[in-house]
């Protein structure tokens, strides 16, 4: 780590005395304060830039702090933050898309009801919270599962991942992170998801961000395979529940 970090230093030394700088340079760094954080392409996720770190913590520079802060607090407390997922691209959840709608025409189902199952789990691409560079999905580390980690038996008394649940559900929003898809008995939309956490200082501007911008509208226009079977109902319960019905302190 401290190698590389003096390794970047020295290129950036050598590129400034050669009057350029290296694309990463150019690329990174971006806060909220510049136009291009909040533009529709990056919180559509087609554009990496202005996030921070590797694969699979990739974040916003202020996310990437804050959660950097509370994995410190976690560890002293003895529990291990293990990031699974953090930003992903428009064209990583369009594969994601395209590949289950693929899948569900071939066991059987309509577009339309392919679709719904889809949205049940995933988003449309363009629409996920992953596209921002605020939300994480998170598990406990230095602990072995088999199959998948993302279930929710894992996070619930008597799981693999009880104790972070426990210490993210005394302490998470002291660094500012809210779980998004509460288990709360009368939301809707996607289920409950005691992993997936969300930077609520970033999150929220963005998020009216997204809704003035009328980034949902520019989604369902793209072209992927499926999303033409959207019809305005489904549009408009896809708006309310998948998008909005969330932790009521994550609203703008
Ligand atoms: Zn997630």
């Amino acid at each position: 780590m401290i190698k590389r970090r003096v390794f970047l230093k020295q290129s950036v030394t050598t590129a400034l005395a050669i009057g350029c700088l290296p694309t990463w340079a150019k690329d990174s760094f971006i806060d909220s304060e510049d136009p291009f954080f909040w533009s529709v392409n990056r919180l559509m996720g087609m554009s990496p830039r202005s996030l921070k770190g590797e694969d699979p913590l990739v974040l916003t520079r202020k996310t990437f702090k804050a959660f950097n802060k509370m994995r410190v607090a976690a560890w002293e407390d003895g529990i291990v933050i293990s990031p699974v997922s953090s930003f992903r691209s428009y064209s990583r959840q369009k594969a994601i898309f395209e590949s289950k709608f693929k899948r569900f025409q071939a066991e059987g189902l309509s577009p339309t009801e392919s679709v719904k199952k889809i949205i049940e789990y995933s988003t449309i691409p363009g629409t996920s919270r992953h596209h921002w560079g605020t939300d994480i999905d998170v598990i406990q580390g230095k602990i072995k599962i088999d199959g998948d980690v993302l279930l929710e038996e894992h996070f619930n008394s008597g799981g693999a991942f009880e104790n972070l649940h426990h210490w993210l559900t005394d302490n998470a929003v002291n660094y500012g992170f809210y779980l998004v898809y509460t288990n709360h008995p009368e939301r809707k939309g996607f289920k409950y998801e005691p992993w997936h956490l969300s930077y609520a200082p970033e999150s929220i501007p963005i998020l009216k961000r997204y809704i003035n911008k009328g980034v949902y509208e520019i989604a369902l226009q793209q072209k992927v395979k499926g999303i033409e079977v959207i019809n305005s109902s489904l549009k408009t319960s896809y708006l309310k529940e998948q998008l909005l019905d969330i932790n009521p302190l994550l609203l703008p």
